[in-house]
């Protein structure tokens, strides 16, 4: 009689145990450190990023002048626009990267072979009275002169022009996004959701 009371409070105790592994476990296994790709910034942080009043383009003056679109947005599945200087080839190897807005830095640092060094920041923007988000990212580049979490003024140069570490000649491949994860991203997609035209969006935004 006592064995089979203690083999009963046993088997109760072993699945209860059992249940609550079961539930819990994916819970307690979820890795504790998010790629910083995916994090969102906290409220807080977004409240704090500096609200953008217009945008201007990256390379050559604000007009984009001295700089022109080697391959345009969705051109071959393109995800950005690829500027170069007007001389052609590595003539604007080093040449200025200058941010489009005032914003905060999500991301810069090597983003790969592809890639080379990315610098991605974040802009806050009014549209019809309502705060939205916008994301400018700066590929290929040789020299980067801000770190993430700096808040950066529309103009400061940010970057220099670069090769990927040799891989191409020369250029600023520049992505705009609306959304506010830190994501390198591949660069050529078909699907463009997520992404904007660049060019246009900064035009309907002087
Ligand atoms: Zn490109």
């Amino acid at each position: 009689m006592k064995k089979w009371i203690v083999l009963s409070v046993a088997t109760f105790a072993l699945s209860f145990v059992a249940t609550l592994a079961i539930r819990l476990g994916p819970e307690l296994m979820r890795p504790k450190q998010v790629d910083p790709a995916f994090r969102i910034p906290s409220p807080l942080d977004l409240a704090s990023i500096p609200t953008a009043t217009h945008f201007d383009f990256p390379l050559g003056n604000e007009n984009g002048a001295m700089a022109y679109n080697a391959q345009h947005f969705t051109e071959n599945k393109h995800l950005g626009d690829d500027l170069n200087g007007i001389g052609g080839e590595n003539s604007d190897l080093g040449d200025p990267i200058y941010a489009i807005a005032d914003g905060r830095v999500l991301l810069a640092r090597d983003g790969g072979a592809g890639w080379g060094n990315i610098v991605i920041l974040l802009h806050a923007y009014l549209e019809n009275g309502e705060r939205k988000y916008v994301q400018s990212y700066y590929g290929h580049v040789q020299d980067m002169l801000v770190h993430p979490g700096e808040t950066v003024k529309r103009g400061q140069q940010i970057a220099t022009v670069g090769t990927a570490n040799g891989r191409y000649f020369a250029h600023l491949h520049f992505e705009m996004r609306d959304f506010i994860t830190p994501f390198i991203g591949p660069g050529y997609r078909q699907d463009t959701r997520g992404w904007l035209d660049p060019t246009k969006f900064i035009e309907a935004h002087r």
